[in-house]
């Protein structure tokens, strides 16, 4: 058998390039995995004869497909719909929806991948997947978002189920999409099933969900401080984003004790030298989940603070940083800027939001890394808590589900430990979470044979 794939990185992104030349982030998101992966893939003889590794790469299927809605004009819109169902090894697929006009096959794809590993590191039985479409909600009318959805919803429900496909939100998918999704798939099929999570309370929704991506970031970040003997009292951190991610890892931090000096969003970002406190979190959330506003409204309102046009935040000086914003948010240059800065630890509340040679530099400058694979987890942990939850018929309190988050961030930050610890007591978090994630997920396609 040919095993020269195996050989290197370069061999085996080469077998991946030439398969998927079109898809630029979904190879970047392949070869930091299989950099982490590929030593330890070549020292188990069951992985490279059943080529688990090229059978990880290829999504067990992608489609897509039209939506076809009309504006409030009357006008006719056609968008492009996807799901990519890509790993079902460990559980049902399980993985977000994306409205965003950046989306393409390539972005879901990359997502997908990740969604496995990630999922597999919660310890609960979800595989990967993920979809969404091109739309823009951006500026759209609540009539105008219903609609699409619906539309949306009209081909998506012949392929997603409790047992099959579990589809939630992620950027421009938020309460009010799942809603009318949700809405339009108990019409549809006439069932009142856990097809979606991120419901809303009153149906079949969990408590800390909306919550649990940002928190868990930050219980992330708790976890790789205190094995240094170090905490988040005091310290001064860079937030992007201003979407559900973001506003919850600021709660977070500020009940910490830490101090948030920016929030962000696609026109700039917002620094604030004193730090965001209960009333201007407050204010952006209200002006982010209701008015759908701009963050340079903050700079108009808070004395002391300024908007930044067209600007990231990684040049403030900090002690730690949370990208919940995009991917790629964080570019080579940005994470040298932020090493020549001191900081000591970045957290990723977004997916990918580092650039592939960014995230060697994290490393190797010897910088806590949490990458969003690890640190992002719990959004979908809870999805999963969700999903237990609608299969017992019942609702658990707050302090229960946050505790299991809580639970479920340590045990994630054990497993990069067991698997990214070097001898001389540094943890790579990004080869523990990588091969954490893969060794469940890869035992169980051996156990079901060539399937
Ligand atoms: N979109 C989120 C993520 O990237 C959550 C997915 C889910 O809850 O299924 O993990």
């Amino acid at each position: 058998m040919d095993l020269s794939n195996y050989d290197s990185t370069e061999a085996f992104m080469a077998y991946v390039r030439q398969r998927n030349s079109s898809e630029p982030e979904f190879l970047q998101a392949v070869e930091e995995v299989v950099d982490s992966l590929l030593p330890f893939v070549r020292e188990h003889k069951r992985y490279t004869d059943q080529r688990i590794l090229e059978r990880l790469v290829e999504p067990d299927r992608a489609f897509q497909f039209r939506v076809t809605w009309e504006d409030d004009n009357g006008d006719v819109q056609v968008n492009r719909g996807y799901r990519v169902q890509f790993n079902n090894a460990i559980g049902p697929y399980k993985g977000g929806l994306r409205f965003h006009p950046s989306v393409n096959l390539s972005v879901l794809k990359f997502l997908g991948f990740e969604q496995i590993f990630k999922n597999s590191l919660t310890g609960l039985p979800m595989g990967g997947g993920k979809g969404g479409s091109d739309f823009d909600p951006k500026g759209r009318s609540d009539r105008e978002v219903m609609r699409f959805c619906q539309s949306f919803m009209n081909e998506l429900f012949r392929h997603v189920g409790t047992y099959t496909d579990v589809p939630a939100g992620d950027i421009g998918v938020g309460a009010r999409e799942i809603g009318y999704l949700f809405g339009q798939h108990k019409r549809l099929t006439n069932t009142y099933t856990g097809v979606l999570t991120g419901k809303g309370l009153n149906y079949g929704g969990s408590v800390v969900r909306t919550e649990a991506t940002g928190y868990g970031a930050v219980y992330f970040a708790k976890e790789m401080m205190e094995l240094r003997g170090d905490g988040l009292d005091g310290k001064r951190c860079i937030v992007s984003g201003s979407g559900n991610v973001a506003l919850y890892a600021a709660q977070k931090l500020m009940q910490e004790g830490a101090k948030v000096v920016t929030l962000s969003d696609s026109k700039g970002f917002i620094h604030d030298p004193e730090g965001l406190d209960a009333e201007k979190w407050e204010f952006v959330r209200e002006l982010k989940e209701e008015r759908r506003g701009r963050i340079s409204e903050y700079a108009e309102k808070f004395k002391g603070t300024t908007f930044h046009e067209g600007a990231k935040p990684w040049g403030v000086e900090a002690n730690c940083a949370f990208p919940c914003a995009t991917q790629n948010e964080i570019s080579n240059e940005d994470a040298a800027l932020l090493v020549k800065n001191g900081i000591d630890v970045v957290s990723e509340g977004a997916n990918m939001p580092t650039a592939n040679d960014g995230v060697k530099r994290f490393v190797d400058a010897g910088i806590l890394y949490g990458p969003g694979k690890a640190a992002n987890a719990g959004g979908v942990a809870v999805s999963g808590l969700e999903q237990s939850q609608n299969a017992q018929r019942l609702s658990w309190s707050r302090m229960e589900v946050d505790d299991r988050l809580r639970g479920i961030m340590a045990d994630i930050h054990k497993k990069c430990v067991v698997y990214g610890s070097s001898p001389d007591g540094s943890v790579n978090y990004v080869r523990g979470s990588n091969i954490a994630g893969f060794v469940k997920i890869a035992e169980a396609q051996v156990a079901y044979g060539l399937v």
